[in-house]
């Protein structure tokens, strides 16, 4: 389990090119299985329990960010704010 989502997380990162700009325009929560300090500047939690993925119009992963659970309720309320469209995948195990 632990090494499919980090294959999907380097996935995630391959896909960012230099002269491929995708607008994202949702983004995707879901539960993180790995250990990895929240992203979130100035947090003192050094694990993470959310995994915040932007997504394009096509489903394509723009980019992935670990947060924890306080920094992941900002981070969303923020999102939706914006007018992204929020999907809860935090059910999925
Ligand atoms: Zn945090």
């Amino acid at each position: 389990m632990e090494t499919a989502q980090r294959a999907d997380r380097d996935r995630g990162e391959t896909m960012l090119e230099p002269d491929f700009d995708p607008a994202p325009t949702a983004v995707q929560i879901g539960r993180c299985g790995y250990l990895s300090p929240c992203r979130a500047p100035r947090c003192a939690t050094s694990y993470t329990t959310i995994v915040l993925r932007k997504i394009d119009a096509a489903g394509r992963p723009v980019r992935q960010i670990e947060l924890c659970d306080i920094h992941a309720e900002i981070m969303i309320a923020r999102e939706r704010k914006r007018g992204f469209e929020i999907f809860d995948r935090r059910d999925w195990r």
